[in-house]
């Protein structure tokens, strides 16, 4: 027996259930599939388990995409003030941590809970441990989904599977092969928001500082990111690395200001004038862990007092700790990935609905399509307010 719906969403995460949350509050009979045992689970995983669901400071700019103006539309349509409106209604505590990033003061469970719930007050349907076999365009603009629970037909579909990142959450290619199905081109997927990995030497001298944190500014293709570094058993992680990896390509540096907040050429100019007897790694202790100090003392190859720097040497520590050049092996890739960098190319889809420009009546939303926020709430931003969108047209 077919079980017929006006809106299907195929995905139960943060945009296809506020997608559905959307669409049957306007009255439309919907069902939400997915495969995996629980709802959200990248929800309930996020932040730490505090879930950074938005941010104060959204702009165009902290998205990635071939296309950088598809975003703009649905963004201002549903914005980070309707997305906190609703946590308050549902008496979410919250607050800011740092650059404008707000979390969940409990757990992300209040997340998962204030999605499900606006499911089930406008009675979205959610079916989970629901394989998807195939999908059908039948005539009439109408779909017919066979699954391993039985036959669904609608006559909207909502493609909501996100990206391909932590495979063990149940993240599939799925939504890419229906939109290639569908005659949709993809931009090439990579793990984006991922620890750095470096083999060899600089591999080795990072694994005996792994735990290390220090507060660098890096730099990589144009972008730039101040935050917290993290030393790895592999690498190199920490906010700044995962937001620069977005833009960082195979053979390419990552140049690391080690002091971003101080003016180091006056820095080291007047202590070398106040304290012409200490070594420069006693200075360098002054700003770092012993161990920081001795991996960068190393780094700058000059075991000496500070007086005994001649200019050269000066202008050499100068450089190599505003503008420390490293090249990163590789990334660790999609196993810790919090994101896919590109996927279905947004040329073809509507800004304003999210509609296929190719099969009517299909809909792409959230992390499938070739977008990709940075690091701090910004993934959750796009999957609120792209689901918001093609909720309000499915
Ligand atoms: P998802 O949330 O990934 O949902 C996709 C759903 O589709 C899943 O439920 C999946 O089971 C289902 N699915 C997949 N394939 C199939 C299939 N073949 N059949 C049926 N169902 C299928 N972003 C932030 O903004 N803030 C954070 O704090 C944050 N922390 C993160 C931490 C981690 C560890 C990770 C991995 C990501 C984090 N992100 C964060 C990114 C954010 O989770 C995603 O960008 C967001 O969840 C994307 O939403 P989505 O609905 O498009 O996809």
């Amino acid at each position: 027996k077919v079980q017929n719906y006006q809106v299907i969403v195929i995905g139960a995460g943060a945009a296809g259930l506020m997608c559905a949350a959307t669409a049957a509050e306007r009255g439309r009979t919907t069902i939400v599939l997915d495969h995996a045992n629980k709802m959200a689970k990248k929800v309930l995983m996020s932040g730490g388990g505090r879930c950074n669901f938005t941010n104060l400071y959204v702009e165009p700019e902290n998205f990635l995409s071939q296309n950088e103006h598809f975003c703009k539309s649905a963004l201002s349509r549903y914005t980070q003030w309707d997305f906190i409106s609703l946590v308050e209604k549902h008496g979410i505590e919250y607050y800011e941590k740092e650059h404008g990033q707000l979390f969940c003061k409990n757990s992300s469970k209040d997340i998962r809970d204030l999605l499900l719930t606006e499911c089930q007050q406008v009675n979205a349907k959610i079916q989970l441990k629901c394989h998807i076999e195939k999908i059908e365009a039948l005539a009439e603009n109408r779909f017919e989904i066979t699954t391993s629970l039985g036959c669904y037909q609608c006559e909207s579909l909502v493609i909501a599977t996100g990206g391909l990142s932590i495979p063990t959450m149940g993240a599939t290619g799925f939504g890419y092969q229906v939109a290639e199905q569908f005659g949709h081109k993809l931009v090439p997927t990579s793990a984006g928001l991922t620890p750095v990995t470096f083999n060899g030497k600089l591999g080795q001298a990072f694994k005996t500082l792994a735990g290390n944190s220090i507060s660098v500014e890096v730099s990589c293709n144009g972008a730039s990111f101040k935050s917290a570094m993290l030393f790895t058993h592999k690498g190199l992680s920490g906010p700044a690395i995962l937001q620069i990896s977005n833009y960082w390509r195979r053979g390419e540096p990552l140049t690391i200001n080690l002091l971003p907040d101080t003016d180091i050429t006056e820095w080291l100019q007047t202590n070398i004038e106040q304290r012409p007897e200490i070594q420069l790694k006693t200075l360098l202790s002054t700003q770092f862990s012993q161990a920081v100090a001795g991996f960068i003392s190393d780094l700058l190859a000059l075991n000496c007092k500070l007086k005994q720097l001649n200019s050269q040497q000066i202008a050499h520590v100068v450089e190599k700790l505003e503008q420390w050049q490293v090249y990163p092996d590789d990334v660790e890739g999609y196993r810790v990935a919090e994101v896919t960098l590109g996927g279905v190319e947004t040329n073809d889809i509507s800004s304003k609905s999210f509609e296929s420009g190719k099969q009517p009546g299909l809909y792409f939303i959230g992390e499938v399509l070739d977008v990709t926020g940075h690091l701090g709430g910004f993934n959750f931003q796009w999957a609120w307010a792209s689901g918001y969108a093609a909720g309000s047209y499915v």
